[in-house]
């Protein structure tokens, strides 16, 4: 396979082998592979009904394996860190997903690129904004700075009581 690029997202939101959620973000980027852009780590209120903040990043990531080779491997690097399993919201030390890749629409049992959920996100939206605002969602028409714009138009509505 030629190499492809990934936008893949990482978040953390416990302490781990390598410190706060920050530290644990950075150690997971550098067993990513070949990365060749990483985003700030953001501080992120919970998302669900978890209570500890999160941190997040986004990295470009360039490799040679296929969709579903990349998210096994991603899982193994989940569990080498101590992710608890089961828990939908539970602390964990690390998550990640792949957010993007080049290949446009991929969707087989398990795995759907772009990942389903990251256009409401703006934790995945933003840092993605600062590393490729003109990479375009394939199923939307999208690019990343017209969904991180809307994104934070949703979060400035007034909220209804
Ligand atoms: P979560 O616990 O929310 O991180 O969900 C992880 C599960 O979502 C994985 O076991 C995958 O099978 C599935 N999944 C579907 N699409 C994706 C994606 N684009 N990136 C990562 N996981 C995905």
């Amino acid at each position: 396979m030629p190499v492809t690029s990934y936008a893949i997202a990482i978040g953390s939101n416990r302490p781990g082998a390598h410190g706060r959620p920050e530290a644990e973000v950075r150690a997971a980027v550098a067993t990513l592979g070949t990365v060749i852009a990483m985003s700030p780590v953001i501080a992120t209120p919970p998302l669900g009904p978890s209570s500890r903040r999160f941190a997040n990043a986004v990295a470009l990531l360039e490799s040679a394996e296929s969709p579903a080779d990349l998210l096994a491997r991603l899982k193994k690097i989940e569990r080498g860190f101590g992710r608890r399993p089961g828990r939908r919201w539970g602390a964990r030390v690390i998550d990640l997903d792949i957010v993007l890749w080049s290949g446009g629409i991929h969707a087989e049992s398990g795995l759907t690129i772009p990942h389903p959920a990251f256009r409401t996100r703006r934790f995945v939206l933003d840092p993605l904004l600062a590393l490729a605002p003109d990479w375009r969602d394939p199923v939307t028409g999208f690019t990343m700075r017209q969904l991180a714009a809307r994104a934070r138009a949703v979060d400035r509505r007034p909220r209804r009581s």
